[in-house]
Order: C-alpha cells, then sequence, then structure tokens
C-alpha cells in the first residue's frame, strides 16, 4: 500500500495516472484489472475521467456514476419540459443550449447566422412564437423550427393533463433522436450511453407515475432537477475489459481488482458530513427535533448525533474502498495544511504507524506521453542547455511527430501555429449584446470576460449560493415580508445548498443572517418609492443591445430613476472610482435609454451600490453612491463607455489586464500574464 499526497488536484490526477501506466507498461497488469475508487460521483469523476483520458489511460465510467440531470442525453429533455412548463424560464441563453444541442442540432456559427437573420427578433421570442422564421431560408431556420415544434408538442402533452412519462414520451417521439442514436449505438460509445440515460430517464418517469399518480410532470421535473446521485435503474453499461473503471466507493462493493487507487482524499469530501439531499436532510431534521434533553439545546445535541453517525458510516465506506485491492493499493490525495483543500483525516488513520505518507515534488517525472513530450519540448527550446542534449531532444520529438505523437510536431505548437481566424467575433454592422456587469467585467480584463461570458470558463462558488439566497430574501423583504419569514424561508431552503461542510455551512448562515439584517434596517430607513425589484431591462443604441436586470429600481423625490444594486461580497470599489463605475454608469444609461419608460421613469437620479457583505465594514449597510449622470461635468462617459466596450468585445484581439481581481480569476492557469499561464502566450 503506498498513501501519495500531492500539491494540487491536477498534479494528484498526475500521479494516479502515473501509477495505473506503471502498473500496466512495467508490471503487465491489465487495464481492466485497475480501478480508480472516489467519495462522489458529481464532484469527482467527470475531472478525473478527462484527466485519465488526457494521460493516455483508457478509461470507462460506468453509465451509472453520473446523476441523472447532468447525462447529456438527458438535459436537453428536461430543459425542453422546463420550458414548456415555465415559458418565462426560456431565456437567450437556454434557447442557445437547445438549438446547440441534439435537439435543435445546429452549433455556435449556426447560431450567428440564425440571429443575424432573425434582425431584431430574439432566440427565445422565435422559439415561442415561430412566424418570423417564414421570413428565413429554410437552412438557417431549420433548427428553430425543430425546437419550436419540439416545445408546441410537449406543451400542448402537458394541457392535455398527461403524466411525466406521457409528456417525455411524446418529446422523445416527435425529436426522432431515437432512430438517430440507434443509427450510431454500437460504434459510438457515447451514443450507446445517451440511450441508456434516455431509458433510465423514462424508467424513472414511470415510477414515479406509479408512487404519486397522476405523475404530475412539474413534480416529477422538481424531484429530478433534485437528484444528486445517478437513477439507480440507469443501465448499467457492459464493462468493458480493456479500460480502467473510474466508479464510486458505494458500487465498489463486492468487486475487486489487483491495482486499486482511492483517490481524492481531501477532508470535506471524505469524511462528506453533509446532511444527505432533502429526503434524507427531513429524515435526519425530523430526528434532530425528537432529541435532546438535560438543558443541552435539542439542535446541539441532535446536530453532534447525526455528525457522528454520519462520519462513521464514511469510515466504513472508506474502509470497503481500501479493501477492493488484490496486489496493489494506492491511496491519493491534495493540499496541505497551508492551502485551502487537506488531505482526509482518513490518511492518518489508515497509515497508522507502519506506512510513510509520501509527499509528491514538483520534481517527479510522470510516466506519460504528454510529460515527455513536455519534457524534450522544453529541452530542446531551452537555449541555456548544452546543444548535443538539445538536438538529442529534437531527434527524439522528430521520432515522436512521424509517429503522430499529440504535441511533438512543431505544427501544433501554440507559439508557432497561424491565427486560424483573425477576423473579428462580430461582423461589422453585426449587434452587440453586453449587460452592465459584463461591461465591468470587460474593463477590468479583457481575457477574462472572453474566457468567462463567451466560452464559460467560470467556475461555480460557494459564495454565488449566498448571493443568491440574499438576493431572494432582499425581494421578500421588497414586498412585505418581516425578519422572521425571511429567516424561516432562508432555513427551509438552507439544507439544500452545499457549502462542503457543516462547519462552513453553519458560518455562512451567520452571515447570512447579518446581511439580511442590514438590507432589512437600510430598506426600513429608505425614503424613495421602490417602483420594481428583479427588473429585466434591453435597451439598444446603434449597434449595441444592453441587456440586464436591476435589483431594485426606486424613483427619488423629482421623479428621477434611482438603481440600486444590492453587493454581497467582501470587497467594494474606492469612494473616488463610484462616479466612473461602469456597472452603475451602464444603468443609468439604460434608464436615460428609456429602458423603464413603462415604469414612469426616463430620467436617472443616480444608482448606489447597497453593501451588505464584509465590504459594509460595520452592522450597518454601506452605501456606495454614484451622482446622476446630467450632474457629471461628462455626461455622455457611459455612453463612450458602451461604445467603446461593444467595439473591443467584437474582438478579434482581447487583451489580459493584471488586476486586484487576478487573485480569483478562474482562468489564471491559461493567462499570459501570469507565470502559471506564461507558455500559452510564449
Ligand atoms: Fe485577466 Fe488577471 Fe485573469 Fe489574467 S489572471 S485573465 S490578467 S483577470
Amino acid at each position: 500500500m503506498r498513501i501519495r499526497i500531492a500539491d494540487t488536484q491536477a498534479q494528484e490526477a498526475a500521479v494516479v495516472a502515473d501509477t495505473l501506466r506503471r502498473a500496466h507498461l512495467a508490471d503487465g497488469v491489465p487495464w481492466g484489472q485497475m480501478a480508480v475508487l472516489v467519495r462522489s460521483a458529481q464532484r469527482q469523476v467527470p475531472a478525473l475521467k478527462r484527466a485519465l483520458g488526457a494521460a493516455g489511460v483508457p478509461v470507462t465510467v460506468a453509465g451509472d456514476e453520473l446523476p441523472l440531470p447532468d447525462e447529456p442525453g438527458v438535459r436537453p429533455l428536461l430543459t425542453l419540459l422546463r420550458c414548456a412548463l415555465w415559458p418565462e424560464r426560456l431565456d437567450e441563453e437556454t434557447a442557445a443550449e437547445l438549438l446547440t444541442g441534439p435537439l435543435g442540432q445546429t452549433d455556435s456559427l449556426g447560431l450567428r447566422k440564425l440571429r443575424r437573420a432573425l434582425d431584431g427578433t430574439s432566440l427565445r421570442e422565435a422559439l415561442i412564437d415561430p412566424r418570423p422564421l417564414n421570413l428565413v431560408s429554410d437552412r438557417i431556420a431549420a433548427p428553430a423550427r425543430r425546437v419550436a415544434t419540439l416545445l408546441e408538442v410537449t406543451a400542448k402533452a402537458i394541457a392535455d393533463g398527461g403524466s411525466a412519462e406521457d409528456v417525455l414520451w411524446a418529446a422523445w417521439d416527435a425529436s426522432g433522436l431515437a432512430a438517430r442514436w440507434e443509427r450510431s449505438a454500437g460504434n459510438d460509445p457515447a451514443a450507446d450511453r445517451d440511450l441508456d440515460a434516455v431509458l433510465a430517464l423514462f424508467e424513472a418517469a414511470a415510477r414515479f407515475t406509479d408512487d404519486l399518480p397522476p405523475g404530475s410532470p412539474r413534480l416529477f421535473l422538481e424531484s429530478v432537477a433534485g437528484l444528486e446521485i445517478a437513477g439507480d435503474t440507469l443501465a448499467t453499461q457492459a464493462v468493458r475489459e480493456d479500460c480502467v473503471r473510474v466508479l464510486t466507493a458505494h458500487r465498489a462493493k463486492g468487486l475487486e481488482w489487483d491495482v486499486v487507487v482511492v483517490a481524492g482524499l481531501q477532508e470535506e469530501v471524505w469524511p462528506d458530513l453533509r446532511l444527505r439531499g432533502s429526503l434524507l436532510g427531513a429524515d435526519e431534521l425530523a430526528e434532530a427535533a425528537a432529541l435532546g434533553g438535560d438543558g443541552v439545546p435539542a439542535s446541539d445535541v441532535a446536530a453532534a448525533a447525526v455528525a457522528a453517525r454520519q462520519l462513521a458510516e464514511e469510515r466504513r465506506l472508506f474502509y470497503v474502498a481500501v479493501t477492493r485491492a488484490r496486489r496493489l493499493l494506492v491511496v491519493t490525495a491534495s493540499g496541505g495544511d497551508e492551502q485551502d483543500k487537506r488531505p482526509s483525516r482518513f490518511l492518518a488513520e489508515l497509515a497508522g504507524e507502519d506506512v510513510e505518507i509520501e509527499r509528491e515534488s514538483a520534481a517527479t517525472r510522470w510516466l506519460s506521453m504528454p510529460a515527455l513530450v513536455a519534457d524534450l519540448r522544453r529541452t530542446a527550446a531551452d537555449v541555456t542547455r548544452p546543444r548535443p542534449l538539445r538536438q538529442a531532444a529534437a531527434r527524439q520529438l522528430a521520432r515522436l511527430a512521424e509517429a503522430r505523437v499529440r504535441g511533438a510536431d512543431p505544427a501544433d505548437w501554440y507559439a508557432l501555429t497561424t491565427l486560424s481566424d483573425a477576423s473579428p467575433v462580430v461582423a461589422a454592422g453585426e449587434r452587440v449584446r453586453l449587460s452592465p456587469s459584463h461591461v465591468e467585467t470587460f474593463t477590468r480584463c479583457g481575457l477574462r470576460w472572453l474566457l468567462e461570458s463567451a466560452v464559460g470558463a467560470g467556475r461555480p462558488d460557494v459564495l454565488q449560493h449566498l448571493g443568491t439566497v440574499i438576493h431572494a430574501a432582499a425581494q421578500l423583504i421588497a414586498e412585505g415580508a418581516t425578519e422572521q419569514a425571511v429567516a424561516a424561508r432562508i432555513d427551509d431552503i438552507w439544507h439544500h445548498l452545499d457549502f462542503g461542510s457543516v462547519w462552513y455551512g453553519s458560518r455562512q448562515r451567520e452571515l447570512a443572517e447579518r446581511m439580511v439584517r442590514k438590507f432589512l434596517d437600510w430598506h426600513q430607513a429608505n425614503r424613495r418609492e421602490l417602483l420594481a425589484t428583479e427588473q429585466s431591462l434591453k435597451v439598444r443604441v446603434g449597434q449595441v443591445e444592453i441587456t440586464g436586470r436591476v435589483d431594485r429600481l426606486e424613483r427619488d423625490e423629482d421623479g428621477r430613476g434611482v438603481i440600486i444594486d444590492l453587493k454581497t461580497g467582501g470587497t467594494a470599489p474606492r469612494e473616488d472610482e463610484l462616479d466612473r463605475h461602469p456597472q452603475l454608469g451602464v444603468y443609468q444609461l439604460a434608464v436615460l435609454l428609456g429602458a423603464f419608460e413603462r415604469l414612469g421613469v426616463i430620467e436617472p437620479g443616480g444608482a448606489e451600490l447597497v453593501q451588505v457583505g464584509k465590504a459594509a465594514l460595520s452592522a450597518r449597510a454601506r452605501i456606495q453612491h454614484q451622482r446622476a449622470l446630467v450632474e457629471d461635468p461628462d455626461p455622455g462617459w457611459a455612453q463612450g463607455l458602451v461604445d467603446a466596450v461593444a467595439a473591443g468585445m467584437a474582438g478579434p484581439l482581447y487583451r489580459a489586464r493584471v488586476n486586484p481581481g487576478c487573485r480569483t480569476c478562474p482562468v489564471i492557469s491559461c493567462c499570459p500574464a501570469q507565470p502559471d499561464g506564461a507558455q500559452v502566450g510564449d
């Protein structure tokens, strides 16, 4: 047995790949006689599968390791059902997702052509009422027609009172996907898997209808969306003998392999001490209410009892995982005392007195083709190394390039390839869409904006949960709810949120309470008239369309519109930056352009950030005010900013601009302005 701890998650994936490759290449262990076990399918399997695949380890993930709603075959059907049930949830982003998925069957280029051809009609509008498609050529309109028809078929099945199973069947039948995927199945593992996933969805819908007749599609959708684990009927795919299996410890019960890697042993991942899912959570909370006594608050006794029981269960599961290996067991983790992530307490228990816990070093040489190619490339390009060594490396690279090994041929090297397309992303005359928050992101760093919003490289953040909860609470308060009612509502939903650990969740809950109190005090003292909350906006100026949503729109005593943006974070702009705060400026511009004309305001009277998070710096909300545009010595600055940002967003150049936000930038590893990503731009 070996216990290996890496510095980062990426290094840990390299350790796992290295272990498997050495066992296969040096010791002759067949791929099919090895497995990687993890605690959580949802949080760990996708990243590990990608990393192992990239390192040249053939892997198979049992069809039942991804949560049903995340299955690529199932997701479009559930999205379709959701939009048919609640047409208001069909926004531009969802419309684009449906069009570029298996139902619409187009790609981003097709989408762009469609947008251009629709000239002013949004994708959403065209899917709800497809008449504008009659003015578009058949070839370009076909994907939108397909999705619009499917929405209509699904909505009709719902209106006819169909059960979840009936409605899904109507959509599936009309989509023609069954025939398409069946034709590909056998040759294409993805099609096999998609078919299995859809089968599982239908079985889940049938079971739901049996359990809760008449099987309301709405309730079914809500129950499926809450699933954290895979449907237990998802057909287990035939295990491929020539691949390493990646699966959860739960699924490994009763199975054995020659080599087993138990990966991702992080504190807060394993043991996972969160209350499980909504159903189990409800059971445990009910149990909590029944405990108590001896003057100790019932909730404390219950929390301790539940945590102790969960810890024992987690330890049992860990024991299952580490007893699956016949010849070699390797247990891996990443992080350390000084880092955000810490190895699990189970590692020390497993090591005991006899086993040394190995710490990986950055200098470790991995047994993988990408690592070898990287080494050779580094050596060949390093002018400080002896010439014969560089020549030898170049010769080896040439050999590998001849054998078509990826990355060996200089023609593939980023720095030496020519641009595939140097034209702007948005063609001249084409409309540019931007939101006030995007203007701010883009102003700070063009590259981050591109990678986050256009390419979708953002990362989910637990703080987003908290922000969403506080915004919802602010809306309830605006509607007249009391502090107690808001607190009760937050309690209702709190255990559905994933904060990673119980203690962190409790800390966030206290933070939420403080934020709500600050907001409530501010709301009660605010003398302006509230016109709307969570109000969407859409205005056009020249070739630019500004879209977004304001937290609150208020009217001051002079009848001017004041925009309120609620902030829950820990940082705030400097006071001397406020009069040029991009997001607030664009909101004011939108007021001036008539975005809220229907609510009776056409002149901006300023905008405010209401800081209720740590940035408030006290027990009261901190108000950061931007003067009215007309009172600014340069009232046209916001319009100038929008023009400049729109021109920049059209591309083709996106600049990486180092700024204080780099510290938390999710794309830092591929940023040429940072040491870690420097090679991307070399
Ligand atoms: Fe921009 Fe900084 Fe992120 Fe690089 S690390 S993309 S400079 S925000």
